[in-house]
């Protein structure tokens, strides 16, 4: 079966071509290279180079390659930025999901997997959170990936395309199996930042915020192994291939981790004792986020076996020391 993945050569979508190769799919990723890696996608992979804006040209690869199902990654995913430049999330996220959409339809495609964010909830109510907890987004990125789960929903009632929202939670670590791991610029997350700082490429780590209402004053998040996330991208594509209703589910260890104790484990699993410094909070972030996956643990039988946090900080190592500027 032929499954197209735009943003295939990106962070999360690269694992996902790794797991769909693995379980006997053909990926073909779809991607602008915007913040992509060609190198990220395997030779045995075909890249079509193209934009989701680009309707009529999405439409004719679905085609020309008999596309069975559509998984999507391809968005800005930059919090800080959503709310400096918010019109390219919209115009990106939002309005390049539209078209994505418009070219399935011209093409006969009805089946998507779509990568969402557990930032569609905000500030929760309660933890650990539900699918059916409150969804007020606090940034213009969870907005928009909000508005794109919507407009799912609305094309699933009138067109009944088919989909799978998946709401991850902190995606982290990287393939124990192929020369692929995260790579941002500029680089934002938590995991590699403390990892640059690690390998030397940076001075130092700072924690943002040590007066939260926690046990060490730090956040807490939720931290899970890409490839965990990526065994669940084909167990929806699965379930969507067999006739399954639409679903939204939330991807999480249901594990949570300070940011200090995410510094200490750093810490043991590299042996460097590098230098941690205390800054004022990030705008915008909620003391804890802890996902339950239940649902799609219960429905889809998914589960999560390399989220360990010493295994998530070791892939993630792994690929750090062996790409100190990336790919
Ligand atoms: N964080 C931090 N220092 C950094 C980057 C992140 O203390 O240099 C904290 C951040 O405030 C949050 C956690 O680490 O509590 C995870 O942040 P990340 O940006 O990796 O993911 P997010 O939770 O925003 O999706």
């Amino acid at each position: 079966m032929n499954i197209l993945v735009t943003g295939g050569a990106g962070y999360i979508g690269s694992h996902v071509v790794e797991e769909l190769q693995k379980c006997g799919y053909t990926p073909i990723v779809y991607d602008n290279l915007s913040t992509g890696h060609e190198a990220a996608v395997p030779e045995d992979v075909q890249l079509v180079e193209g934009d989701i804006h680009d309707v009529r040209f999405a439409t004719h690869i679905m085609e020309q390659f008999k596309i069975d199902a559509v998984i999507h990654f391809a968005a800005s995913s930059l919090v800080g930025e959503s709310m400096t430049n918010p019109a390219k999330y919209y115009f990106n996220n939002v309005e390049g999901s539209l078209h994505l959409l418009e070219a399935m339809r011209g093409a006969g495609v009805d089946r998507i997997v779509f990568s969402s964010t557990a930032a569609v909830y905000g500030e929760p109510e309660e933890v650990p959170i539900k699918e059916n907890s409150k969804l007020n987004p606090t940034n213009v990125y969870g907005r928009s990936k909000l508005m794109i789960e919507k407009m799912l929903a609305d094309y699933d009632m009138a067109y009944e395309m088919r989909y799978v929202a998946l709401r991850y939670f902190n995606a982290a670590g990287a393939s124990p199996t192929r020369d692929i791991g995260e790579d941002h610029n500029p680089e934002s997350h938590l995991i590699p930042l403390i990892l640059k700082t690690a390998q030397g490429v940076r001075k130092q780590v700072a924690i943002f915020g040590t007066d939260y209402p926690t046990a060490d004053g730090t956040c807490i998040r939720d931290y899970i192994h890409v490839c965990d996330l990526a065994r669940a991208h084909v167990l929806a594509l699965e379930h969507l291939l067999k006739g399954g209703t639409s679903r939204v589910y939330n991807l999480g260890s249901e594990n949570g981790f300070s940011v200090r104790q995410m510094m200490n484990t750093a810490k043991k699993v590299t042996g460097v004792d590098f230098t941690v410094v205390e800054e004022v909070r990030r705008a915008g972030d909620p003391a804890v986020l802890i996902a339950s996956s239940e649902k799609i643990r219960e429905e889809l039988g998914w589960v999560p076996t390399q989220s360990d946090v010493q295994n998530v900080i070791a892939t993630a190592w792994k690929w750090h020391k062996g790409h100190p500027n990336g790919y």
